[in-house]
C-alpha cells in the first residue's frame, strides 16, 4: 500500500524540535503573565460570516485563502485564518467587555490555503495579545514590549520594530483621496492586482511588493504628512512611550492595514534572518473592530506572533549553538545489570525532574554512548559485570568526562536519592 502524506504546507513537530515548542509556547505564556495576560482559547472553526466581517472582504485572507466548508447542517463555516476575529467574537458572546479593560492573550493554529514555502504555511501557530478597552498610546506601546520581551530573551539581535499610523475615520478618508488622485494617473501601469484595488482599497497598493508598482508606490504621498490632530498625538505619544522603555523603532511608512477599522498605530518586528518571509509578528490599533462585529465601541491593540517563523529566526541566531546537557543516560550491561537497574531507574524518575534516559535493550556500551549523545544526557550511570561483581555504580560526567563511584547498597530508592544529588 502506498504511504500516506500530511497536507501540503502542513508541518509534524516531534523531538527534539518539539521540545523547542514546548519552550517558546511556555515563554509566551510566562512572558503575557508578565504583563496581566490571560488566556483565551476559541474554536478552530467558526461562521464564515465572521471572518468575512472581521477580517475583511477585500483582505487576500478573505478572498483567497479560506479554508470554507458547508457542514452538514447546511452552514458555511471557515477554519480560522487568524484568531482576533474569534476572539472578539468570544468576548461579546459571554459580555466580558462588562467587566472593563480585557487583556488577553492566545496560542494555537491558524490556517490559510496560500503557496507553500520557507515561512508559509497552510497550518501554522500564532501568539498574540490583545488588550481591549484601552485607548491610551500606552496601551499600544505594552503590547509591543510583549513581543520585544520575547524576541529579546531568546537573544535575537537582527529583529527590527517597524512603526506607522494609518490614521483613523477623520484623516484617512482624506489620505484615501490623496493616493486616488495618485495612482488614478498611472492606473495602467499597475500590476493587476493593484489596479483592482484602486476603487475598492487604495492603501492597499501601498503594501504591494510588485515591481510595476514600485516606483509609484515610493512617491505616493504620505499619510504621516495629513494626519489629525488627534492621530498625530496618539502617534507622538506612542514613540515617546517606546521612547521610554527604550525600544527601538524606525517609523515605516509603507506599513499598512488597508481596513477601516484599523486605527492609528501599525507595527510589525521583522528579521533579515527569514528571507522574503521577513515579518515575524504584526500588529496595531483597531478601534473600530469591535462595533464591526455588533458590540460596543471598543478601542482595541494587538499583535500576531508566527511561531514557525520566530523558531526560524531563533534557529539563524543561535547557528551551531548546541542545547545544554541535562539528564541521566542509565546503562545497564547483561541482563542480571539490568534488573538490578531497572528499579533504580524507575525510582530515580519519581525523584528527579530532569529526564533519566534508558535503553533496555541488548547494546555495546559504545551504542548506549551514542544514545546518551544524541539524548544530549549529561551524566552516564554505567552498571556492567564488573561492577555489579563489586556492588558498585560508575556515575560518568560526560561534559568533562569524570568518573566517580558509588556503592550499590540498600533499596533502589535510597540509591536513586544520592545518585539524583551527583547528577544535578
Ligand atoms: P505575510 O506578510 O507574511 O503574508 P500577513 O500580513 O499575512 O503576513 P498576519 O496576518 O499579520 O500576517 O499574521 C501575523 C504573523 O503570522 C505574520 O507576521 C507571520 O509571522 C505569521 N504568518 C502569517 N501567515 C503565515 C503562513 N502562511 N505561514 C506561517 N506563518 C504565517
Ligand atoms: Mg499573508
Amino acid at each position: 500500500v502506498n504511504p500516506i502524506s500530511a497536507p501540503r504546507g502542513t508541518n509534524d513537530v516531534y523531538p527534539p524540535e518539539s521540545a523547542r515548542w514546548n519552550r517558546l509556547e511556555g515563554d509566551c505564556r510566562e512572558v503575557a503573565g508578565r504583563f496581566g495576560y490571560g488566556e483565551i482559547r476559541t474554536p478552530m472553526f467558526e461562521a464564515t460570516e465572521l471572518f468575512v466581517r472581521g477580517v475583511g472582504e477585500t483582505t487576500d485572507i478573505v478572498e483567497k485563502e479560506m479554508y470554507t466548508f458547508v457542514d452538514k447542517g447546511g452552514r458555511s463555516m471557515s477554519l480560522r485564518p487568524e484568531l482576533t476575529a474569534g476572539v472578539v467574537r468570544a468576548l461579546l458572546q459571554h459580555n466580558l467587555l462588562a467587566q472593563g479593560a480585557q487583556r488577553l492573550y492566545y496560542l494555537g493554529p491558524f490556517f490559510r490555503y496560500e503557496r507553500p514555502q520557507a515561512g508559509r504555511y497552510r497550518q501554522a501557530n500564532q501568539f498574540g495579545v490583545e488588550c481591549f478597552g484601552v485607548a491610551g498610546a500606552e496601551a499600544d506601546a505594552e503590547t509591543i514590549q510583549i513581543a520585544a520581551l520575547l524576541i529579546a530573551r531568546y537573544g535575537i539581535g537582527d529583529a527590527e520594530l517597524h512603526v506607522n499610523t494609518v490614521g483613523d475615520p477623520v484623516c484617512r478618508p482624506r489620505y484615501r483621496e490623496a493616493l486616488l488622485a495618485h495612482f488614478r494617473p498611472h492606473a495602467e501601469a499597475l500590476s493587476a492586482d493593484s489596479q483592482r484595488r484602486l476603487e475598492r482599497n487604495p492603501l492597499r497598493i501601498l503594501d504591494s511588493k510588485d515591481e510595476r508598482d514600485l516606483p509609484f508606490v515610493a512617491t505616493a504621498p504620505k499619510l504621516i504628512d495629513l494626519l489629525c490632530d488627534e492621530c498625530r498625538a496618539h502617534f507622538d505619544a506612542l514613540l515617546g512611550a517606546l521612547d521610554a522603555l527604550k525600544i527601538a523603532y524606525v517609523v515605516d511608512p509603507r506599513i499598512v492595514r488597508g481596513l477601516d477599522y484599523y486605527t492609528r498605530t501599525v507595527f510589525e518586528f521583522t528579521s533579515a534572518a527569514l528571507g522574503a518571509q521577513s515579518t515575524v509578528c504584526g500588529g496595531g490599533r483597531y478601534d473600530g473592530l469591535v462595533a464591526e462585529l455588533g458590540g460596543p465601541p471598543t478601542p482595541a491593540v494587538g499583535f500576531g506572533l508566527g511561531l514557525e517563523r520566530f523558531l526560524m529566526m531563533v534557529a539563524a541566531a543561535a547557528g551551531a549553538h548546541e542545547p545544554p546537557r541535562e539528564g541521566v543516560q542509565a546503562i545497564a550491561l547483561g541482563a542480571a545489570a539490568r534488573a538490578r537497574l531497572f528499579p533504580i531507574v524507575a525510582a530515580l524518575r519519581e525523584q528527579s525532574p530532569r529526564p533519566t534516559f534508558a535503553d533496555w535493550s541488548d547494546r555495546k556500551l559504545t551504542a548506549h554512548f551514542k544514545l546518551a549523545d544524541r539524548n544530549h544526557a549529561r551524566w552516564a550511570l554505567i552498571l556492567g559485570e564488573d561492577e555489579l561483581a563489586r556492588h558498585e555504580i560508575v556515575v560518568r560526567d560526560l561534559l568533562v568526562r569524570q568518573d566517580r563511584r558509588l556503592p550499590l547498597v540498600g533499596p533502589p530508592a535510597e540509591v536513586a536519592q544520592v545518585l539524583a544529588e551527583m547528577t544535578p
